[in-house]
């Protein structure tokens, strides 16, 4: 007899981490900002320099990675930002890319969005398959292109010499100051991307983001992946009615797609108790399962220990220092901050020495 499941607490827990890490970034946001642009008008900062914000540098960080895994130890300039790419990494390598539906800020944002085409439009628009195809390996493109810079294009020397870069130093302020006051095209692009996302459910993230491209591949290799038991699925075809990704899970045994993000709406609706969980591979579906709200408590404190593993090993707090950044925000916007500087300039400041230890305000 099939067993009938309870409501699923997997949603409300979901939401909840989404909603908990977008305050998270608001808040890390505002303080960012009281930091930098009182600086960069040459005045003192009105917080203290929140290192978070490194997450925002995904080259940086990617260029970092590759040092790291060289064995060259952790670069001392935005070092957060190594971390927590770590920390992406490896929740999603763990439970197939679990960083989109659970932490990141702009997979909130744009899921937030299609609810609204849901809400305002009755549903929103799925290109054809003939069209989603060729528009899903664009992302991919993009990867390839940031994979290219980042460990191509460069040897080890050069990943350095970015690195120590003036720009690469100040580079989170540079976004600040590229969000902050936007030109005419960024306006128009966030506007289509923004209207283009209640449109076309993960616009963005389906088609454009080199970041979850590459979290999908990572997610590949993921143990912990959405099984079927095909021995109790009634073929109701709900679980696949409510994929954001579109994937046929009424028709799949275990759901390998990179574009699966672990989001387990499938799993919240499926009918059946235990017929669609999370789970190791060749385990027999009725005798081991992750529970589902499990799986999202897995996967933050997966990601939460690897930040605090570096944190722990004073790798949180950078190299660049308050003297520093007073003297060079003034100037953030002169060639040599450019970000062809970044790749070509030797740094003609003297550079300081690496905190011992790095606490307090910068
Ligand atoms: S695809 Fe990119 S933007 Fe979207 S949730 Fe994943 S990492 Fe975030
Ligand atoms: S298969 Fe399930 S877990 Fe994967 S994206 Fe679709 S609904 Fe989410
Ligand atoms: S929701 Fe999907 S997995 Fe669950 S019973 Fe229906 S078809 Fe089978």
């Amino acid at each position: 007899m099939v067993r009938r499941r309870k409501t699923s607490a997997v949603i409300p827990a979901r939401r909840l981490s989404q909603a908990a890490w977008l305050v998270l970034v608001a808040v890390i946001g505002v303080q960012f900002a009281l930091w930098a642009l009182p600086q960069t008008a040459g005045r003192a900062p009105d917080a203290a320099r929140p290192p978070g914000v490194e997450g925002f540098l995904p080259i940086s960080a990617l260029m970092s990675l590759r040092l790291w895994l060289a064995g060259e130890g952790v670069h001392p300039v935005h070092p957060a930002g190594l971390a927590i790419l770590v920390g992406v990494l490896a929740m999603s390598a763990l439970v197939a890319k679990s960083f989109c539906s659970h932490i990141c800020p702009v997979g909130t944002a744009s899921e937030a969005l299609g609810r609204l085409g849901v809400r305002l439009l009755g549903r929103t628009w799925a290109p054809p398959r003939w069209l989603d195809l060729p528009l899903r390996s664009l992302k991919y493109v993009l990867l390839a292109l940031f994979l290219w810079v980042t460990w191509v294009a460069l040897d080890l020397p050069g990943v350095r010499t970015f690195l120590d870069s003036p720009y690469n130093r100040v580079a989170d302020a540079k976004m600040l100051l590229f969000f902050a006051h936007p030109s005419h095209l960024t306006v128009a692009v966030l506007g289509v991307l923004a209207v283009g996302s209640v449109l076309v459910r993960d616009l963005w993230c389906r088609y454009l983001c080199p970041y979850g491209a590459l979290l999908g591949v990572v997610g590949r290799l993921a143990p912990f992946k959405v099984t079927r038991d095909a021995a109790t699925c009634t073929d109701c075809g709900k679980c696949t009615k409510v994929c954001p990704a579109r994937l046929r899970v009424h028709a799949m045994t275990r759901v390998a797609s990179v574009e699966c993000t672990s989001c387990q709406d499938c799993v919240a609706a499926c009918p059946v108790k235990g017929c669609l969980a999370v789970r190791p591979p060749r385990v027999e579906p009725g005798r081991w399962r992750l529970r589902p709200a499990l799986v999202v408590v897995l996967v933050v404190a997966v990601y939460l220990a690897a930040v605090t593993a570096f944190r722990l090993d004073g790798h949180w707090r950078g190299a660049v220092g308050r003297a520093e950044y007073a003297r060079r925000l003034p100037e953030i916007d002169s060639p040599l901050y450019t970000h062809a500087g970044g790749l070509a300039a030797a740094d003609p400041s003297p550079r300081p020495a690496p905190p011992a230890a790095s606490h307090g305000a910068r």
